[in-house]
């Protein structure tokens, strides 16, 4: 009885990211059935009957092939833009005077409120879409331009949408203590406490499969933050933290304190915070995005994670105000020429370590028998070109789940 294949791809140069490194194996071959990779080997094993009783066969002639790319941290659903920002500011305007105005995250919260859940989708998809013409097949999505509970909802709504209507794996993270709603003014103890009572609703319809914060001086609190997580581990939801990215607020203790699946940001993070980290498991997702919009002079602490052994995942942190960035892989370019990250770990960080961070390791972002057939085909020879070009479209073909997406933008 010969197997019937939903895939097979031969002749390619394969990076697993099994192991420590990029698993490179020459002139590979990989077999796929019911959307899980089944068979991965030379292809000269390839027994020829395979061929025969494939129901999609690519002769790869030598391209790379990878672990579909993994966005760990984005916030790609919002309303509007602030792009007449972007233009006041390099105009010499200070994101103070922004705010006093109305416009920075106030904005987006206000747009966002104010959109239908069919017009936050529409507004939204195209982003999820360019992230996917170019090698992600998943994305994690935050809410977080809401804070109240119906706009939270719909914008976790409009995120699981996004995953089933673009066939990708879509994971989200409740970020309603990403600023303090406007309604409670300067009570953010009193916002902390609205927050933990969205928990429940939100989570018993599904639309939470982790609870993120925003630890800064400007935004929230250790002890609000240990509020928010202690009630979020009591619903049994994992975590994840945006974490020292503008002051050391020990945010990346408290997130390993909470066995946080990720800290995020982490510029002006500590060394015991980071050494908790890496006891925790916690992931450090680097976000270099960010840091070049806001024109930041200090990078993460790269060399004291590598030293503790602290594991890093870099995303693209898709939002309207620091981040409008919409290419992984140039995050990954990024994390390279800003950070000092090799490209091994570049690519380690936006696929085998990206899933580690959403708690999807035994399933993604790595290429074993057994693991989800997630894949990139790329218009590249070697892995470290991935990295190296910038800008661009290198993804030939992309396949969530062993079904080839549709890339036309
Ligand atoms: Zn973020």
């Amino acid at each position: 009885m010969i197997p019937r294949s939903q895939l097979l791809i031969v002749g390619a140069r394969i990076a697993t990211m099994a192991d420590a490194g990029l698993g490179v194996i020459e002139d590979a071959a990989l077999r796929v059935e019911a959307g899980k990779i089944v068979w991965i080997g030379a292809s000269s094993k390839v027994d020829d009957r395979w061929r025969a009783h494939a129901d999609q066969l690519i002769e790869a002639d030598g391209a790379l092939l990878t672990p579909g790319l993994i966005d760990c941290h984005t916030h790609l659903v919002f309303a509007g833009h602030r792009a007449d920002e972007f233009e006041a500011r390099l105009l010499g305007q200070s994101y103070a005077q922004i705010a006093a105005t109305g416009g920075g995250i106030k904005r987006s919260v206000r747009d966002t409120r104010a959109a239908s859940e069919q017009a936050l989708y529409e507004a939204s998809v195209g982003r999820a879409r360019a992230l996917l013409a170019d090698g992600v097949t998943t994305i994690e999505i935050k809410s977080g331009y809401g804070l109240e509970l119906a706009t939270e909802r719909r914008m976790l709504r409009v995120a699981r949408r996004i995953g089933a209507e673009l066939g990708v794996c879509v994971r989200t993270s409740f970020l309603g203590a990403h600023t303090t709603a406007p309604e409670f003014a300067a009570d953010s103890d009193a916002y902390i406490d609205a927050v933990i009572a969205m928990l429940a609703p939100l989570a018993d319809e599904g639309l939470i499969d982790a609870v993120d914060g925003y630890g800064e001086h400007l935004a929230f609190s250790p002890p609000q933050l240990t509020r928010l997580f202690t009630a979020a581990r009591a619903l049994g939801l994992p975590l994840r933290l945006h974490a020292d990215q503008l002051s050391d607020q020990y945010g990346a203790a408290l997130a390993a304190r909470f066995d946080a699946l990720s800290a995020d940001h982490l510029e002006y993070a500590n060394d015991e915070g980071l050494a908790a980290m890496a006891r925790a498991g916690t992931v450090a997702v680097l976000l270099p995005g960010a840091y070049y919009a806001l024109k930041e002079t200090q990078p993460p602490p790269i060399a004291r994670m590598r030293a503790l052994g602290v594991r890093m995942a870099v995303a693209s942190d898709v939002n309207p105000g620091t981040s409008p960035l919409l290419s992984l892989r140039l995050a990954l370019n990024m994390a390279c020429v800003l950070f000092g990250l090799s490209p091994t770990e570049a690519l380690r960080g936006g696929t085998v370590h990206a899933a580690q961070a959403l708690g999807l390791a035994a399933r993604k972002g790595q290429l074993s028998v057994g693991m989800d057939a997630d894949l990139v085909l790329w218009r590249a020879q070697t892995p470290a070109e991935l990295c190296y070009w910038i800008g661009g479209t290198l993804a030939a073909r992309v396949f969530a789940g062993g079904r080839e997406l549709q890339l036309a933008a």
